[in-house]
């Protein structure tokens, strides 16, 4: 491995080479190779980390092409964590990437057990119960994104140290889509940066309040808002996995990533 690509974050006063040296031991699991996942997919790439793991039911199409900045015009028809998968591995070869064409439901909540890491690229809150579910079950972190129109928003979920998803959402509801509603073109990437951000001062241990972020890329307003552990909560505090149940396992193409 040539530890020259990673030179001008080892000369970064936060990262530094002790630091760099823990990123590369690190594994991560994106969950979603849309607008969000593959900008977070290929930073991962860059700044280093010793395995993602991508899963993606979707194949790539032209209304995908302002946005999910991994892919272009010889990609369209393939599968984007397949397609995703080659462009980290010629991004950087040092990278161990493993990748799935099929939706995450149930049956793969156990990938969550295998990383130390999630970043959710996903666009729905029961793919997100899930993560949520897998994720607080085997103790790993995740990053919850959303972006749809000129904004996003970005939250945390540390198990046993920050509020989780179950705690300020109950029930799965319908969320707009891109596909109706729009989404313009820098909104993933500003967020998943962001989401990459703070994934990197988890990964470090760097102290996180699991605060959510809000951010409109078009007025420019960032806003923090605290959440609360939910003392009651079915997921984090009650242990009741319930989207991890046969209800949640095969649901194949009824989940859209
Ligand atoms: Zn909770």
């Amino acid at each position: 491995m040539d530890m020259a690509r990673y030179a001008r974050q080892i000369a970064l006063k936060q990262i530094g080479k002790e630091n760099q040296e823990k990123l590369l031991e690190k594994s991560v699991l994106i969950i979603g190779l849309g607008g969000t996942g593959s900008a977070a997919a290929e930073m991962f790439s860059r700044l280093g980390v010793k395995k993602l793991i991508l899963i993606d039911r979707d194949k790539i199409e032209i209304t995908n092409l302002n946005r999910q900045i991994l892919y272009g015009m010889d990609d369209l028809k393939k599968y984007k964590a397949e397609t995703a998968a080659a462009k980290i591995r010629e991004i950087n070869p040092d990278i161990d990437v493993e990748f799935y064409n099929r939706a995450f439901d149930a049956d793969m909540a156990y990938l969550t057990g295998t990383v130390d890491l999630v970043f959710d690229g996903t666009d729905n809150m029961t793919t997100r119960f899930i993560i949520n579910d897998a994720c607080d079950k085997y103790g790993i972190p995740w990053i919850f994104t959303s972006a749809i129109e000129t904004y996003g928003e970005f939250k945390a979920v540390v198990p046993g140290k920050t509020s989780c998803y179950a705690c300020f959402n109950r029930d799965p509801a319908d969320l707009p889509s891109c596909e109706v509603s729009g989404v313009m073109s820098t909104i993933p990437a500003i967020i998943a940066m962001y989401g990459v951000n703070l994934a990197v001062k988890v990964l470090l241990n760097y102290e996180i309040d699991g605060s959510m972020y809000f951010i409109d890329g078009f007025a420019f307003e960032i806003n923090r808002i605290g959440i609360e552990k939910n003392m009651s909560c079915r997921c984090c505090h009650d242990k009741n996995y319930v989207y991890l149940g046969r209800e949640y396992s095969g649901i194949g193409k009824s989940i859209l990533l």
